[in-house]
């Protein structure tokens, strides 16, 4: 049943914000998507921008051809700078939220890093991407960069335990392109997918090419190749219903995820 909009804010205005009649009534209209067209790219920090040239440069190739035919957001990873960030400040005492914006400043020196690599090419890093001059970067080049971490800063939720900030630049990535109804999410990173286990550690890992998140957890692998949030925000999706996870290091495998080919691991809401 659809409401109009006087018996919604009538809702709004005498129930609880989350009275389930209430929030029915707005979900009725959530479907726009802001950026349909575009797809959310994330490059890895440790598994991709840390390896340096030779990881980054073929990239980068990739996402000049790329973004003749589809529209880009680039989102980086942290990384290794971040890591040694985070055991010095955990260290030290300090909280979740302090270390979320010093790992935001690592994600923030790649996006500055890559922006210099792909600004002949008319390609900026943009400041927060919360969209304001996005649309306008994506209509004239075709694709803008951004810092992956989300900008909860002291604002971070808590983990259930340490100092480690839950939500970093997967989760980050994920919720922008959750947030523009955007049409596809890819991670980069340097391994062929999701895998039974770790597959640096375990050479008898099975590689998974499909998997819902229920399974995923079932097998004990919703901390693994992606941070562990991102497994609930995907099930909690409205747009982006599955995210796919490719091997950045192996040449064309970023156009072919681009073009809807399956390469790597399909990871399904459900
Ligand atoms: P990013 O650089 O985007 O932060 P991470 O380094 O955090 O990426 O995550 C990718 C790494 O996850 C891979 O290099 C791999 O070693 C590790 N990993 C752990 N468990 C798994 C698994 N089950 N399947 C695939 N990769 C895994
Ligand atoms: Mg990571």
């Amino acid at each position: 049943m659809a409401h109009t909009t006087a018996e919604l804010e009538q809702l709004l205005m005498q129930r609880s914000l989350t009275d389930e009649q209430l929030q029915a009534a707005a979900g009725e209209a959530a479907d726009f998507r802001i950026l349909p067209a575009v797809t959310v790219i994330k490059i890895g920090g440790q598994s991709v921008i840390d390896r340096g040239r030779a990881a980054v440069y073929p990239l980068v190739d990739e996402i000049v051809a790329a973004r003749q035919t589809h529209k880009l957001l680039i989102g980086t990873g942290a990384g290794t700078r971040a890591r040694h960030l985070y055991s010095i400040a955990a260290g030290l005492g300090l909280p979740a939220g302090v270390l979320a914006q010093l790992g935001a400043s690592v994600a923030d020196q790649n996006a500055a890093m890559l922006g210099q690599l792909l600004a002949k090419h008319g390609i900026c890093a943009v400041d927060g991407a919360g969209l304001s001059a996005v649309p306008l970067f994506l209509n004239e080049v075709n694709a803008a960069i951004f810092s992956g971490m989300p900008p909860y800063k002291l604002w971070m939720r808590s983990p259930a335990e340490g100092v480690i900030p839950p939500y970093r630049t997967d989760a980050g990535c994920f919720l922008l392109a959750e947030q523009f109804g955007c049409k596809a999410m890819i991670y980069v990173k340097d391994e062929d997918g999701l895998f039974s286990a770790n597959p640096k550690t375990d050479k008898t890992a099975q590689f998974i090419p499909q998997i819902s998140v229920s399974e995923t957890k079932a097998k004990g692998l919703q901390d693994s190749i992606l941070e562990f949030p991102v497994l609930d925000l995907l099930q909690a999706a409205q747009h982006v219903r599955q995210v796919q996870v490719i091997n950045g290091l192996v040449p064309g495998n970023l156009t072919r995820a681009l073009a809807g080919e399956h390469v790597g691991t399909i990871i399904t809401a459900n």
